[in-house]
């Protein structure tokens, strides 16, 4: 199959990893017969730096040229002024808008091999395998909001409306059915007017969807069930706020927030794959970067944007092949154990594609 990525590196460790999911992704084309085009575009604080505006015109036609797009982080303590016109998240808000983007998957699973590294009993990690699913276009950080620079007062709004919670349910809803049949919905219905339409809007939705078991949890519960009985959930829908904070808070059981894919989607088959991690200015440029959560993502990129589900499983069962063999990047590494460079690291996810 022929294809065009749009591949945007960003900042910090984000042209670090991007490049080894590129790696990956072109060894997955050689192995399958696949014509990958990888066209490459400015976003973020390099982008500012370059262009003045985090998400140029130019890089947003060749994302609109592709059948995907790969991201890497944006974002830096040069551009961290929360007061600056221009900042680099920005491009990435605009570009989930642009796309209509509003269903943000993210995977959290459990690798028996870095069991040993999380804070979290060995035996609570049996099992783990679950699903995000982040309302992106909605909710407080797209309210109605105010800031009046130094004033005594601000707000921010959590407005949804019912299509907007309606269409991410249909996505948690089927994406159950193709797991292990159960939605659990995650609100403040209790406090909240907006999550009081949240539930009833899912529970609506559920009656289409007879073989889901739906059940819905408080955000403040969910927290703490994450970390007792993880092994429980199978998809989870939320908000975008909430899911955001958990999906983070989940990745304790992957053993680093570096392991972490995510898939941005709309009612198409476009989509946005970066992994969940920020720029890492702290390790930028050391060689110290964990590139998995990407390759993960490039995996994703095959399975919803080309529908090639082989070749993302391949993918997929390299990193497994490659943590089982016991090649650790820094953050995941036995403490004062030794660890391999990205590149190291990346050869043999390389090589297990072979
Ligand atoms: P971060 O995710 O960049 O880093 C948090 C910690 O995790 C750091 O100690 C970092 O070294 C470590 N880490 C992250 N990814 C790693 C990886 N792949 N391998 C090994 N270690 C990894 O979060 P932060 O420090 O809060 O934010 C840094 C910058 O990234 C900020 O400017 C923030 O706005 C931005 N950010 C961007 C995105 C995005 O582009 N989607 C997401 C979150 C944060």
């Amino acid at each position: 199959m022929k294809a065009t990525i749009c591949v945007l590196p960003g900042d910090g460790i984000g042209p670090e990893v991007t490049s080894k999911a590129v790696a990956v992704l072109s060894k997955v084309a050689s192995k399958f017969g696949h014509d990958f085009t990888f066209n490459e575009a400015l976003m973020g604080g390099i982008a500012i730096d370059k262009t003045g505006t985090s998400l140029p015109a130019e890089s947003l036609k060749t994302a609109e040229q592709s059948d995907a797009i790969l991201l890497g982080a944006v974002g830096g303590p040069k551009w961290s002024d929360p007061t600056a016109s221009v900042r680099p998240e920005q491009g990435l808000l605009q570009i989930r808008k642009h796309f209509d983007l509003f269903a943000n998957l993210r995977p959290v699973k459990a690798y028996p091999a870095l069991a040993q590294h999380t804070p979290l009993r060995p035996d609570l990690l049996d099992n783990v395998d679950m699903l995000f699913v982040r309302e992106l276009t909605g909710g407080i950080y797209f309210g109605p909001r105010q800031e009046q620079g130094d004033g005594d007062s601000a707000y921010d709004t959590e407005l949804y409306t019912v299509p907007e919670v309606e269409r991410v349910a249909h996505v948690a809803f089927r994406a159950a059915q193709s797991r292990r049949n159960k939605v659990t919905s995650v609100d403040k219905a209790n406090v909240m007017a907006a999550y009081r339409l949240w539930r009833r809007t899912v529970v609506k939705v559920h009656e289409d969807y007879s073989d889901v078991e739906l059940d819905h949890v408080l955000v403040d519960a969910c927290t703490m069930y994450l970390m007792t009985r993880p092994a429980s959930f199978d998809v989870i829908v939320a908000s975008n706020i909430f899911g955001d904070i958990l999906s983070d808070e989940a990745s304790v059981l992957a053993g680093s927030l570096g392991m972490l894919p995510s898939a941005s989607l709309g009612s198409g088959t476009m989509g946005l794959y970066e992994p969940i991690h920020g720029s890492a200015p702290d390790i930028a440029g050391q060689g110290k970067a964990n590139p998995t959560g990407t390759i993960l993502s490039a995996a994703m990129l095959l399975r919803y944007s080309l529908g090639l589900e082989a070749e993302a499983k391949v993918v997929e069962a390299a990193v497994e092949k490659t943590l089982a063999a016991g090649a650790r990047t820094a953050d995941i590494a036995p403490r004062g154990g030794s660890f391999i460079s990205t590149n190291e690291y990346a050869d043999q996810v390389l090589s297990a594609i072979e």
